[in-house]
């Protein structure tokens, strides 16, 4: 077998879970609308979209606490239908951690090992092996008020895994953290669910937080999965408006396919060369579709650049973000085209600014021309 391959890439690979045609509706309103997905041992994977498309109840349904309306849900191969959640090899991880607040953090940790009568030197060597993993080991007597909010985060991640589960379900696992140590717990969870093993299956609303820690990521909206992709592969080739505009900054310009071959263009009104770019859907002459370009793929310049794809206007906003800038330039009444350009080097002059008229340009792979 060519172990380079992802198990998603493997035909006939068995996956963990297999959603297949699932519908949940409440009050006759489809909260999950007709949902087939596969997940495979072993992945971090992220459902993500926005509040109210369904995410948190496809979650619930892994975990037992819903039920399908219409459709199946097998783990390892076994349909869940009428396996109650306790039952399952599945545990779930809240976003309030609901940690026993009288309990120490080693027998908050020990707790569902007792539940299930695990002989004691055995709960005492799971407990010692999870507070080593979770790096809590200073902490085991303290209770969860006498431990910082990312401590807490460990403690019910640690809790959660006692029991090795095959499948570890996270429900907006750092929503209560700040924004810097949210980013270092995104990478102790990636250290963590990689050390064990243990399937993760995550729920946010946050992209940043999906693309970092993820193998794979579903997005959805409105109760439906728009694509199910590698991190990489949903911001490089979304394959929809939506999908694009929900992951990162993006540059989006209505027209109409005016060439497919040898590249595909986009006219985008009166006296403007045609934008040329990647096709990402299937496309005909004359059809309304959408050109989508990230920020940090377009050039500025004073001068007119010597390629296809450029376009003048003039700087209407300059941002200063640290690390780069971004311009916002008018090429047109009322549309706006956004790049960014990374600063390298410290304190280096700017070299447009405010009214200057510049050149926007892109390579024709930089950008993609999307059905609208
Ligand atoms: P959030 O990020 O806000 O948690 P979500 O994507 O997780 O959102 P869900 O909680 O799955 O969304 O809800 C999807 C839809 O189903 C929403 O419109 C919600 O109001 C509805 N819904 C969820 N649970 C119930 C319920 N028990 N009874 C009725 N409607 C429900």
């Amino acid at each position: 077998m060519d172990n380079t391959l992802e198990p998603w890439e493997i035909p006939g690979a068995q996956p963990l879970i297999e959603v297949r045609g699932v519908t949940k509706r409440f009050d006759d309103v489809p909260a999950v609308d007709d949902v087939s997905l596969d997940i495979y041992p072993g992945e971090f994977f992220a459902l993500l979209g926005p509040s109210g498309c369904g995410k948190t109840t496809l979650m619930r349904m892994l975990a037992g606490f819903e039920q399908p309306s219409v459709g199946h849900i097998f783990i390892d191969g076994q349909d869940m239908a009428s396996v109650p959640p306790n039952q399952r090899a599945v545990n779930m991880m809240f976003q309030s951690y609901a940690l026993f607040p009288h309990l120490s953090v080693w027998d908050n940790i020990a707790f569902g090992l007792k539940r299930e009568r695990m002989p004691k030197d055995r709960i005492a060597a799971r407990v010692e092996e999870m507070l080593k993993l979770t790096r809590l080991e200073k902490f085991a007597r303290r209770k969860p008020h006498q431990i910082s909010g990312g401590q807490r985060q460990r403690v019910a991640l640690a809790r959660a895994l006692a029991k090795a589960p095959k499948l570890l379900l996270l429900d907006e696992p750092l929503g209560a953290l700040d924004k810097k140590l949210r980013q270092d717990t995104q990478f102790e969870l990636v250290d963590i669910q990689e050390s064990t093993g243990t399937t993760f299956v995550i729920v946010t609303h946050d992209q940043e937080e999906a693309m970092t820690v993820a193998t794979r990521v579903a997005v959805m909206d409105e109760g439906k999965l728009m694509q199910v992709d590698t991190p990489a592969q949903i911001y490089e080739q979304p394959n929809s408006v939506y999908v694009a505009d929900f992951i990162g900054d993006v540059n989006l310009i209505e027209g109409r396919v005016s060439a497919v071959s040898p590249v595909t263009e986009l006219s985008w009104g009166e006296g403007r060369a045609p934008v040329a770019g990647q096709a990402g859907g299937v496309l005909s002459l004359g059809a309304s579709a959408t050109f989508a370009i990230r920020p940090e793929k377009i050039a500025i310049s004073r001068h007119a650049p010597d390629t296809r794809n450029r376009v003048q206007g003039t700087v209407l906003d300059i941002g200063y973000l640290g690390n780069l800038s971004t311009y916002h330039v008018e090429v047109g009444k009322g549309c706006v085209i956004t790049c960014e350009v990374g600063n390298r080097s410290r304190l280096n002059r700017r070299d447009f600014t405010w009214e200057d008229k510049v050149w926007l340009s892109w390579s024709d792979d930089a950008g993609l021309v999307l059905p609208s």
